[in-house]
């Protein structure tokens, strides 16, 4: 099974480092064989190659099922212009391997009720939301431009869904909702904008043909303030573009930290592309403090979305509260009376427990 890593910039390598030591774990339990290539993107590509997604990571991705993304950017290079920056990088991938459909499990593990910033009445037993975030259309990829007004300029980033755009992440949506609790909440803001309002009647359109999955709509407006009020009537949340990015990172810090929340892009073929939701974070870059949770939990969903693996997926969630068990965190997660350990023993107690 070929997997193509990308480290990146920042953290980027180091977390690598430790998805490679759990899934090099989970082959010798199972006797599987992953053969790994490395590829090029954001400010390194920058550096080595003078752009962002050269031509070769491109076709390093397409020949493979499974790519697992560090994370890209950084202060040196935040004075390029937009279509040469690292981010540039991580938009142009995602489209080039037709990646529509952004999985974001918000999951909170009961270890890590205190590192929520909710109380304890509201989160009960834990959370567990699923965001599907369409990842290739809407404004991010729309029309864009600029002009010099007399005084002044004008900017614009047209928000743009056709019907097939929102019927193929709806039924991943719906299909996901299937197989865990049944709830579809689709979020837009239809009272205003009418891309939202055939976002609307198409995830409608969808719907009938998932007569067991209860659905029902809510202002984007209303979804930002009922994920803090009562974050436990959500099962699974369909959403566009950029509400997905600002509502995903929201859900996110409910469950305590950055560091803890995994990510899957896919789109019709197998291959799917697994990154940790945080950036680079050059602020803790080579310091041996970065938290690895996240990437070692999008390599579980590499498992489960790419490969069929769902055994080895779940020996990774269990390693992983097995060592928040016994009181392991790394610094973002610490608490009174646990032990502070480092991105690199994280990773290796993930994999001994992975093993065990
Ligand atoms: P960030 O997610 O990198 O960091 C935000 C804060 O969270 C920082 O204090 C950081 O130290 C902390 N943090 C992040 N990941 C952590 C981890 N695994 N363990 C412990 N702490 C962690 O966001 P930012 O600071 O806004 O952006 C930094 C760079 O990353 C920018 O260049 C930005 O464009 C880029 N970025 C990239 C991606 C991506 O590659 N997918 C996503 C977001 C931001």
């Amino acid at each position: 099974m070929k997997i193509v890593l990308i480290p990146g910039d920042g953290i980027g390598p180091e977390i690598t480092g430790q998805v490679k030591k759990v899934l090099d774990a989970i082959a010798s339990k199972y006797s599987y064989s992953f053969q790994y290539e490395y590829a090029l993107l954001g400010g390194v590509a920058i550096d080595e190659m003078g752009m962002p997604l050269p031509k070769e990571t491109v076709d390093k991705c397409k020949e493979s099922k499974a790519i697992f993304l560090g994370a890209v950017g950084g202060d040196k290079w935040d004075d390029l212009p937009g279509n040469l920056r690292p981010e540039a990088g991580l938009l142009g991938i995602r489209k080039a391997l037709g990646l529509y459909a952004n999985l974001r499990p918000a999951l909170l593990f009961p270890q890590l009720k205190a590192a929520s910033t909710l109380k304890e009445e509201v989160l009960d037993d834990g959370l567990d939301i699923m965001i599907v975030r369409e990842l290739i259309g809407g404004m991010y990829f729309g029309e864009k431009g600029r002009e010099e007004l007399e005084r002044g300029e004008r900017a614009w980033d047209v928000e743009v869904y056709t019907t097939e755009e929102v019927e193929r992440v709806a039924r991943v949506a719906f299909e996901i909702a299937r197989s865990r609790g049944g709830h579809l909440t689709s979020i837009d803001k239809a009272n205003v904008l009418e891309s939202s309002r055939l976002w609307r009647s198409v995830v409608e359109k969808v719907a009938e043909d998932y007569g067991d999955v209860e659905l029902r709509h809510m202002y984007v407006d209303n979804a930002a303030m009922q994920l803090v009020r009562n974050p436990k009537q959500f099962d699974v949340i369909v959403t566009n573009n950029i509400f997905g990015d600002i509502l995903s990172d929201e859900a996110g810090m409910l469950t305590g930290s950055l560091g803890m929340l995994p990510s899957a892009s896919i789109g019709d073929g197998n291959v799917g592309l697994y990154e940790p939701i945080h950036g680079s974070a050059p602020d803790i870059a080579g310091k041996d403090v970065a938290n690895p949770i996240a990437s070692i939990m999008s390599a579980a969903m590499m498992l489960e979305y790419s490969f069929g693996l769902e055994d080895g997926a779940q020996d990774i969630y269990r390693a992983v509260e097995k060592v928040l068990d016994r009181g392991y965190r790394t610094p973002d997660i610490m608490e009174p009376g646990m032990k502070e350990i480092g991105t690199e023993q994280m990773g290796d107690l993930i994999a001994e427990a992975v093993v065990r």
